[in-house]
């Protein structure tokens, strides 16, 4: 079976800047919450492309002189966020290839929901593959195309794909940036100070390296970035807009402007629509660092109740996430979140995350913050609950796995050890992102799926 490879990641890239590769290595670490598992960057000095990519955080890729061998005034990055048991080198990105028009490297970040079908059918006609990533089917599309250039080759290609994407391709004198139709993942352009362009999956990037934001790639939107020319735009298909809301309530990070709005402060949004919806008599607001931080600062301004950081992180163990066994997600929660005792002991708290899974990291705080002497532990979510697996790009595991799925709001309170607990509703999510329109993906938490 195939397996779904391109998970949460990032994407930049850079054009028209001396000192490409470097940009999209400060770029990559403003987006290494994206993606901890490999990074990697391909670089063009317009004959020739350069390719570095290994597991690991970007830190730990590259150094001052690796990244002096990525030449050129073009350059694209990858950090890559897979589900479990997938560690080759060889599904790291950029994916590189040479074929008959020369050279080309490839980031994806997404999920290609028809990735097996494209695959049988090329290996059918004697495609041999290298990897599990629906992102080398981009390279076999390309190569087979009976197009003269790569522009109506790669427009070919992404005809033929579907699900979600952002996109950027490299050849040795052209960068391109494509978003699919419904736009899930985000993709954004930005100028840099000396007048060349940038795209990234946030905008984070952009002010880490200077760079100024214009817009965000449009859904369906194709760009191609030529030497000393502006971009220019192709609409390879009608924009049906299906953004991600999951980005909002978990994945981007808070200082950026993720489909045209500030992600901390829909998160703020979230939690006072979750003081609204669900409120407790308590001494303190607690966040879960530190993806509950915002919506409990919204939830402590709504309420009146004072915000306290009850709960230390250890920001030198990764996330707790990705570990692949039960056991070892303990263990690793456990090394990350400790309780302030002396600020806890004997009160009663309001414990806002962002979302529950598996129901492994709640279950672990409130046990943790009763042992330190919490009197009560009352659980707020800024999300309903996660029911539903991600095919377009968030690594959800199976729907049996999901705690929301197969327990009822209180067997959740419950089985977490909680005195209350309580999520935001579909409604008042979507409030949060001020959505007047259909123009949200909430399959996680509704089951609508598009594709
Ligand atoms: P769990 O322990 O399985 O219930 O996971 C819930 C925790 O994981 C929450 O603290 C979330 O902030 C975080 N989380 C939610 N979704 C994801 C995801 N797709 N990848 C990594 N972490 C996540």
């Amino acid at each position: 079976m195939l397996e779904n490879i391109n998970e949460k990641c990032a994407v930049v890239g850079i054009f028209g800047h001396k000192e490409a590769s470097k940009l999209a290595y400060f770029s990559l670490h403003s987006l290494q919450h994206r993606g901890q598992e490999a990074a990697g960057i391909s670089s063009s000095d317009g004959k020739k492309l350069y390719t570095i990519k290994d597991r690991g955080l970007v830190s730990q890729v590259f150094n001052q002189d690796k990244l002096t061998t990525l030449q050129g005034e073009s350059a694209i990055g990858h950090t890559r966020y897979s589900t479990a048991g997938d560690d080759s080198i060889l599904d790291a990105q950029p994916v590189f290839a040479r074929y008959d028009l020369g050279e080309m490297a490839i980031v994806h970040n997404g999920n290609l929901t028809n990735a097996k079908e494209v695959r049988d059918e090329l290996i059918k006609k004697g495609a041999i593959f290298q990897t599990f990533m629906d992102t080398e089917n981009l390279i076999h599309l390309i190569a087979k195309s009976d197009k003269d250039k790569l522009l109506d080759r790669i427009i070919d290609a992404i005809k033929k794909i579907e699900g979600a994407y952002s996109l950027v391709f490299l050849s040795r004198t052209k960068m391109f940036a494509a978003r699919d139709r419904f736009g899930f993942r985000p993709l954004s352009l930005g100028r840099l100070q000396n007048g060349g362009y940038v795209v990234a999956s946030e905008t984070c990037a952009f002010d880490l390296i200077g760079a100024e934001f214009i817009r965000e790639v449009k859904p369906g939107e194709l760009l191609v970035f030529e030497k000393n020319k502006a971009p220019q735009s192709f609409k390879i298909f009608d924009a049906t807009p299906k953004k991600c809301i999951f980005e909002y309530v978990y994945f981007a990070r808070p200082d950026s402007i993720v489909f045209g709005q500030s992600v901390y402060e829909t998160r703020k949004n979230m939690g006072r629509e979750l003081a609204k919806i669900a409120p407790v008599e308590a001494d303190m607001v607690v966040p879960v660092p530190d993806g509950g931080v915002p919506a409990a600062i919204g939830y402590s301004h709504e309420s009146g109740i004072p915000y306290e950081m009850g709960i230390m992180r250890n920001h030198y163990v990764g996330r707790t996430f990705i570990e692949p066994t039960q056991e070892m997600r303990d263990l690793k929660v456990k090394m990350k979140l400790s309780p302030m005792v002396e600020l806890i002991k004997g009160k009663r708290l309001v414990v806002v995350d962002d979302s529950i899974v598996r129901g492994t990291t709640s279950r672990r705080i409130v046990r943790m913050l009763k042992e330190a002497g919490a009197k009560e532990v009352h659980m707020r979510i800024s999300s309903p609950p996660t029911t539903d697996p991600c095919f377009y790009g968030v690594d959800t595991p199976d729907k049996e796995k999901l705690i929301a799925a197969n327990m009822s709001i209180n067997e959740i309170c419950e089985y977490i050890e909680a005195d209350s607990l309580a999520y935001l509703s579909e409604e008042a999510l979507l409030r949060s992102v001020n959505a007047t329109d259909e123009s949200y993906c909430t399959a996680c938490f509704t089951g609508k799926y598009i594709v």
